[in-house]
């Protein structure tokens, strides 16, 4: 994962997590970072597309709270993922 390049402090998995959470939100250790542009499109992205996937090309479960379950497991799938994907850079 991505460091400070000043002070070499990790962008922990946490850190990402809440700075995306409060809509990309700056990290900052005493140096503003700032997500770049194409982390928010890979953010949207992979978002969308299981949701997308799920919706349109499988076909949902009648049950409505294996469907809400799934949805769940997809969502909790990107934030954990999510971090992974993105990259800061100084403001
Ligand atoms: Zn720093």
């Amino acid at each position: 994962m991505q460091k400070c390049e000043n002070c070499n402090m990790p962008f922990s998995w946490g850190k990402i997590t809440k700075s995306i959470g409060w809509l990309y939100k700056p990290i900052n250790c005493g140096t503003k970072h700032k997500i770049t542009f194409l982390s928010r499109c890979r953010v949207v992205a992979l978002g969308t597309l299981p949701f997308f996937v799920f919706t349109y090309f499988l076909t949902p479960f009648n049950t409505y709270n294996v469907n809400i379950g799934i949805a769940l497991l997809i969502a909790i799938f990107i934030i954990l993922i999510a971090p992974y994907v993105v990259k800061y850079r100084r403001e």
